[in-house]
This record gives structure tokens, sequence and C-alpha cells, in this order.
């Protein structure tokens, strides 16, 4: 065997995995890319969530909480960017305060640290003078992190640990052989290689039902395999350019969610550049949609609708186009939310659904799946 474990995937998941799961095995990362994570872990908010919203015990909830900390901690010894800032879920009007009730409860359930009920007015204008609201939920542990730098540090440690990354390394066959697997991929002059390894990991988001299916799984699922048929959800930002609009916005700031449309609502984001985005918004595709990374501008003024709520001084002139993403998703459109898939079958492991708390989660979807083998 080439490998002991090859992972299909060089997003910030299949990264952090190489980084755990290196030192101690061989580990080979494979992805189609020029370079890693320029698929979802590229174009996402950058957010290290808390924890809040997802089922009480769910791996969202779980992997998430742990992943937060593991996160700051990581961050902290490998010099990159991150930036605790602090979010705040809004009412912006009596209509939201149910809402914003049944978050206050989840967050409690699900034990999550550093949280804030805030319903006096001043203190409100204090913290986001430019933003409409009547209560608060504040979330101390959420943050914001250089996605780029925290898959170049997984990188780096990954390297440093002994596996190898092969970029533009397209996988398009699978087959079972004697003790593990035998994986053909094109390479970037379309020639065939193939690599052999002990155990797989399919860490390939977007792909990962493909390559699922070259092993002969049924993406419906049967009496021993879960679903692993995913749905695209489409997320588009929008970006607060006027200087001065930008500026007044300190923390994130987040309406309650909208669970049933498939995201969080219109929110508000800061990157650790300190830019300032709307969205994403949310629009289910099929799972044959090719995705197109470019922005698209056909949703100015449902962003300036769905943002002027909360930011009353906001114009649509003060919104371009910004980055576009795309979520993999387990959840059928219109259907209960699904929770992330961790699936062990023997030397194969299949991430499924991993989309938002991902980033966050990361490095404990890492040591969940390193205790799974
Ligand atoms: C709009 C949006 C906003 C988000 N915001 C946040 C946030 O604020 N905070 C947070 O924690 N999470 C967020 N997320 C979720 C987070 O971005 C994802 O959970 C995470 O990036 C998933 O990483 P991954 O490594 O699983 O997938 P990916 O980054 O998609 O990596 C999968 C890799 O597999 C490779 N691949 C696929 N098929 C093949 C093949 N056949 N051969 C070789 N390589 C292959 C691809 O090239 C790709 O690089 C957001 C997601 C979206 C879409």
């Amino acid at each position: 065997m080439d490998a002991e474990i090859a992972i299909i995937g060089a997003g910030v998941v299949g990264l952090a995995l190489a980084q755990q799961l290196a030192g101690t095995r061989q580990v080979a990362v494979i992805d189609r890319n020029a370079g890693y994570g320029y698929e979802t872990s590229s174009h996402n908010s950058g957010v290290v969530h808390a924890g809040i919203y997802y089922p009480t015990g769910s791996l969202k909830h779980t992997l998430c909480l742990e992943g937060n900390a593991l996160t700051y901690e990581w961050c902290g010894a490998h010099s990159v960017r991150i930036n605790r800032l602090g979010k705040l879920i809004i009412a912006v009007d009596g209509t939201d305060l149910d809402a914003l009730d049944a978050v206050a409860g989840q967050a409690a359930s699900n034990e999550v640290g550093a949280i804030e009920r805030i319903a006096d007015p001043a203190r409100l204008r204090e913290l986001e003078p430019s933003v409409r609201s009547v209560a608060a939920l504040w979330s101390g542990s959420s943050g914001v992190v250089d996605q780029l730098g925290l898959m170049a540090s997984f990188a780096a440690a990954a390297t440093e640990r002994g596996a190898w990354i092969a970029l533009k390394h397209d996988v398009t066959a699978i087959e079972r052989a004697e003790g593990g697997f035998r994986l053909t991929m094109r390479g970037p002059d379309g020639e065939e290689t193939t690599v052999t390894a002990e155990t797989l990991i399919n860490s390939a988001g977007h792909g990962a039902p493909a390559i699922a299916h070259m092993l002969g799984y049924p993406l419906d699922g049967d009496d021993r395999t879960p679903r692993l048929r995913q749905a695209v959800n489409k997320g588009r930002y929008y970006d607060i350019v006027t200087p001065e609009k930008a500026r007044a916005i300190r923390h994130l700031v987040y309406p309650v969610p909208e669970h049933a449309k498939g995201g969080l609502g219109v929110h508000v984001t800061l990157d650790i550049d300190g830019l300032v985005h709307l969205g994403p918004d949310t629009e289910w595709l099929d799972d044959s949609t090719v995705l197109d990374y470019r922005a698209d501008g056909t949703r100015r003024a449902a962003f300036h609708a769905a943002a002027s709520r909360y930011l009353p001084s906001l114009l649509e002139d003060d919104l371009a186009p910004g980055q576009v993403g795309y979520r993999p998703k387990l959840q059928a459109p219109g259907g209960p939310q699904a929770d992330f898939l961790i699936w062990r079958d023997g030397p194969y492991v299949h991430l499924g659904g991993i989309e938002s708390p991902g980033m966050t989660a990361a490095l404990a979807i890492a040591r969940h799946v390193q205790q799974l083998l």
C-alpha cells in the first residue's frame, strides 16, 4: 500500500484530519483543485461559531462547541489570525421576541458559555449604534478567523508530520483492493495514476456522494447505508462598501434564524480584515448544479430589503455583490435540518453534509474520526 490512510479532499476538514492522523500513520491527501480549500472552505463567512442553534446532542452541537475552543487554541499556538469579537442575535421588533427566547433556550440547553440577554436600549445602542433592535442575545465566544491561514497552518502541520498532499488530482474511480482501496486519479496533464491505501476517508464536500457512488453505495441509502445524497444550497453575499456605514458595524449581527430556508437569515459579518458582508442568502439547487463562484449581482434589492429592517440607514447604493458559496446539504429542500454524517463502514469513512459549522468544527471532526478509526 502507498499510504495507510488516503483522504479525498483538501478543504478545511480534510486538512484538519491530515494533521491529526499524520505522525503515527502514513497519510495522503488528494484534491482536484490547484490549491487547498478552493471550494466551500474559502467561500464562507469565516465565523467561529459558538454552537447555539443546533439540536442538543447532535454532532453539529457537540463538535461545534469542542471545535470552537480547539480553534482558538490552535490559532493562538500557530499564529493564525483570529478575533473573538462577539455576536449579537437580535430581535428587531416585538414580533421576533418569541424566536429570540427560543434561541436563548437552545443556547442554554446546549450549555454554550458567555451568553447574555440584553434588553437595555442604551446598552444595545452602545454595542451597535447603527442597528435597530429591541432585545438581543450576546454570544461572547463567537469570532472570526482567517480561513486561508487556518488551512495553511493545518497543511504545514500535516506535511511536517510526514503527510503528502497531491493537488490537481481528480479521483475518478475507486476499486476495493486486497487490504484496502485502489484510487485512480486524473492528473493535470490528463494522465491517470493510481494510489493504494488501507483506509479511505471521503472528505470531498460536494464531491462526497460521487465518491461513495464509485464505491457502489446506494446514495438514497438502504438497510445498511445511511442516505448519502446531498442537495446544494447557494449562498450569495453583498458587501457594505460605503466606508462610514461599514465602520459603524462592530460585531457579528444576526437576526433570529430562518432554519426552514436552509440558512440563518441575511446577517452582518465582519471578516478578519474588517470588511463587512451581508449574507449569505439561501437558494436550493439540485445536486447536478455546476458550482459557479463568480459574484452574482441579481439580488441587491432583496438584500437591501432584508438588511434594512435592522440597518435603517442602509441604501441599495451602499451594497456591492460579494462572494458566493455553496452549502452541501443532507437536508432535503424545505425538509427538517440534518446533522453532519460521519459514517464508518470498515476501512471507509464518509463525511456527509459538512455545511456550517464545519469550519469551526474541523479540529473536533478530526478527533472524532481518529476515535472512530
Ligand atoms: C455560504 C457558506 C457560509 C459558511 N459559513 C461558515 C462559517 O461562518 N463558519 C463555519 O464554521 N462554517 C461555515 N460554513 C461551512 C464551512 O465552510 C464548511 O463546513 C467547510 O468548509 C467544509 O469543508 P470540507 O473540507 O468538508 O469541504 P470543501 O472545502 O468543499 O473541500 C472538499 C474538497 O474535496 C475536493 N474534491 C471533491 N471531489 C473530489 C474528487 N473527486 N477528487 C479530488 N478532490 C475532490 C474539492 O476539490 C474540495 O477542495 C459555510 C459554508 C457556506 C457554503
